[in-house]
């Protein structure tokens, strides 16, 4: 079993998950990057992790399968003997922007089940692993950190499934948080605004003027490491008293005013 802490990052291969995997790959943390990616289509962003000289893996899996979450829990115990950080970042929006009023279940099914079920049972099967190497690893501190988004208090009737999946990551959040407090694991919500990201590429134009006329306090876009060093904070230990803890990344955009 190696020393160094061990997280596992989901949707590592580009986007806020790869800066996140940056980020604790350059505090020494051993990586398992996830993607559906194969790895030589990744392998410019997944070089920036292994830039940092950490032990690092990359599974190509997908999030929504029970046999993939398996395989990449296996991979980070193989290797490295331990699990200290989950990362449930990897997320989609639908492929296809519908009205409320016409949106298929084919698409309810596969944004829940990659942004929402994946964050669910990764955590679960994690978890119990987690509560294992609290009684095992002297001086261990787990994290669970679950993305959301503001979607998950904003209505977008053209994207409803999405908003949905983030709202119910955000029950998620508590409801382990609530379990694991116990067990001497935090769990932490991170919830970003308007990220420039492949995600937000489609809807540039349209994010660009509403920023631009004040939409959030903070007029600019926020970018990857904004989201990836709040990551960082909740798995310091700087806040090990506060679990279930949402952080906003958002330029400020939840303040309601006048
Ligand atoms: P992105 O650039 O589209 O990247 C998505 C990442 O998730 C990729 O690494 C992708 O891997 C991975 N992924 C997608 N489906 C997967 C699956 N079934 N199994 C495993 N990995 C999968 O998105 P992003 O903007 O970085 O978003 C990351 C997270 O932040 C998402 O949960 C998103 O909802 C949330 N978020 C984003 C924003 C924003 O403005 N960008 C705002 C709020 C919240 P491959 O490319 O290898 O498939």
């Amino acid at each position: 079993m190696i020393e160094n802490r061990v997280a596992i990052v989901t949707g590592a291969s580009r986007g806020i998950g790869n800066a996140i995997a940056v980020k604790l790959a350059s505090e020494g943390c051993a990586i398992v990057a996830v993607g559906t990616s194969e790895e030589g289509k990744a392998a410019a962003n997944l070089d920036a992790i292994r830039a940092f000289n950490t032990p690092f893996a990359y599974v190509q899996a997908d999030v929504s399968t029970a046999a993939d979450r398996q395989r990449i829990v296996d991979c980070a115990l193989d290797r490295f003997g331990r699990i200290d950080i989950l990362v449930n970042n990897a997320g989609v929006a639908p492929k296809t922007r519908m009205d409320i009023l016409e949106t298929t279940e084919e698409s309810m099914d596969r944004v829940l089940g990659i942004n929402l079920k994946s964050t669910f049972f990764l955590s679960q099967s994690v978890a119990n692993i987690m509560r294992r190497e609290v009684g095992e690893i002297a001086g261990i501190s787990p994290k669970i950190v679950n993305m959301s988004s503001i979607s998950a208090y904003t209505s977008s009737t053209m994207r409803a499934e999405y908003c949905i999946s983030k709202a119910a990551i955000s029950m998620v959040t508590q409801l382990f948080a609530d379990r694991l407090a116990d067990e001497g694991i935090n769990v932490y919500e991170i919830r970003p605004g308007i990220i420039n990201t492949d995600m937000t590429s489609v809807v540039k134009d349209k994010y660009d003027a509403l920023i631009a006329d004040g939409l959030t306090p903070i007029k600019r876009w926020g970018q990857p490491e904004d989201v990836a060093n709040a990551v960082s904070v909740v798995c310091s230990g700087m806040l090990n008293f506060s679990t279930g803890e949402v952080i906003n990344v958002d330029g400020g955009f939840h303040i309601r005013r006048l």
